[in-house]
């Protein structure tokens, strides 16, 4: 997708720092992160939001989560908890408009809700 940051990123025509990659995401780190360890997860499709999902796409959902647990254990948050979060639309203060998944985690997280 023309001028989506992340589609970029995905397709190597700007920087990130990348942590892991497979056929259906990529994971780098937030350029401004919130917690000690902040990753977002990127699905390779470009999605706007959760909004954007349909039925097929589920397989890929699967894999986020999946490689979360898996990279909150290799960060060495995975004891002492993390959070997996995805914002949608402007009431959530979504600010990219390629669906991603924030990773935190390394302190004491502020309770939300
Ligand atoms: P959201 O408010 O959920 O849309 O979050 C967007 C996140 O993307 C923010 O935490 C930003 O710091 C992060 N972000 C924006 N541009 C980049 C970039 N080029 N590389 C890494 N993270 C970014
Ligand atoms: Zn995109």
């Amino acid at each position: 997708m023309p001028d989506c940051i992340f589609c970029k990123i995905i397709n190597k025509e700007i920087p990130a720092d990348i942590i892991f990659a497979n056929e259906n995401l990529v994971a780098f780190k937030d350029i401004h992160p919130k917690a000690p360890v902040h990753i977002l997860l990127v699905p390779k499709k470009h999605l706007v939001s959760l909004n954007d999902l349909s039925e097929e796409d589920k397989v890929i959902m699967g894999d986020i989560v999946y490689q979360a647990k898996l990279l909150a254990k290799a960060q060495g948050i995975a004891e002492t908890g993390y959070r997996l979060l995805t914002n949608t639309g402007p009431n959530s203060g979504q600010e990219v408009q390629h669906l991603h998944f924030h990773l935190l985690g390394g302190k004491p997280l502020a309770s939300i809700g």
